[in-house]
């Protein structure tokens, strides 16, 4: 198949930045792609780097986008070397085609976000005032023990069945992470997330065996291979993961399903375009079941451009209602 190709880089601030273990992020900077092909059949894809994650970074993308010309082929389009895995995923997704609507029509549960200190309290009593059952804090970002004290706080504010998921961003040292993990064992803790860097990758194994609270990889998981590499060790907890940084994440999908892991979906704070796509490949997992890492959007200012607004659940429609066209035209 022949395609014209045309891409376009975008910058957008953030509504409010976004705070990371590597300090603000003001705004969101990636691309996106646009295929026709020979019927006249248009589809989008977004390139939604994470460079301190370990991909690839905006300039690389816009110059093999630049390299790869105007009229492109599939041969083309394949030969994208996979270090480009965004890249790779934003022309995967422009070739996915139609949206079929998933087998299981049922609406996703979304996990609230809640910020990192003293502020999650009164974020976590709107939020299930609203209907969250599932929540995901960021831990590590201030004292252990003042934020041990406020998770007793937390949890005191669940009913009965809600759950909470921490997220130290690979925060902790050995040290903090058992007295977190031993805090953690009598509590509704869903699981923890990346509670020491990547480079700790032992720890982690030791950590998993150790403690009762599952843990989950997150910045573990940067390029397709990582999660070939966690499912051959047999990684027995959660894996987090962001589709728009998988060259092929309906493969990725394949393997994590034949080895019935724990999967949890989750955004790369992508735009409308992105949005779409990983929310597709969310509704076709068929297997088992955990509230989405979606609780972001709306991220940016025009409504275009934001996935499905958080809410408790995200429906089908709300996915379907996306308008990838509508996104790519509002910058132009
Ligand atoms: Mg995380």
């Amino acid at each position: 198949m022949e395609y014209r190709f045309s891409h376009r880089v975008y910058r957008l601030p953030f509504r409010t930045p976004v705070r990371t273990s590597h300090g603000l992020w003001a705004e969101r900077t990636g691309v996106w792609v646009r295929l026709e092909d020979e019927t006249g059949k248009v589809g989008f894809g977004e390139a939604a780097p994470i460079p301190w994650f370990g991909t690839e970074n905006v300039e690389d993308i816009d110059a093999a986008c630049r390299t790869l010309g105007e009229n492109v082929t599939d041969h083309l389009l394949d030969a994208v070397p996979t270090t480009l895995g965004c890249l790779k995923n934003a022309l995967n997704a422009a070739r996915a085609g139609e949206l079929s609507p998933p087998e299981d029509l049922a609406a996703r549960q979304v996990a609230g976000l809640l910020p990192a200190g003293p502020g999650a309290l009164d974020a976590i009593r709107e939020k299930l005032e609203v209907g969250f059952r599932v929540f995901k804090w960021k831990v590590g970002v201030g004292d252990a023990a003042d934020e041990m004290g406020l998770l007793d706080d937390l949890c005191g504010e669940l009913p009965d069945g809600a759950k909470i998921r921490l997220d130290a961003n690979g925060a902790w040292d050995r040290r903090t992470a058992e007295r977190w993990l031993a805090r953690c064992a009598e509590r509704p803790v869903e699981f923890v997330e990346q509670p020491v860097t990547p480079e700790a990758a032992d720890l982690l194994r030791g950590l998993a065996e150790d403690y009762p609270t599952p843990l989950a990889l997150d910045e573990s998981i940067v390029r397709d291979g990582d999660v070939t590499r966690w499912l051959s060790d047999g990684w027995p907890g959660y894996y987090v993961i962001k589709t728009a940084l998988l060259a092929d994440p309906d493969a990725v999908l394949a393997a994590l399903k034949k080895a019935s892991a724990k999967v949890v979906f989750s955004s790369a704070l992508e735009t409308a375009i992105g949005a779409q796509a990983t929310l597709r490949h969310a509704f076709a997992w068929t297997g088992s079941k955990h509230a989405l890492g979606f609780g972001v959007w709306p991220l940016y200012e025009n409504h275009i451009l934001n996935g499905p607004t958080a809410l408790p659940f995200v429906r089908w429609d709300e996915v379907k209602a996306l308008n990838p066209e509508a996104a790519w035209n509002a910058l132009s």
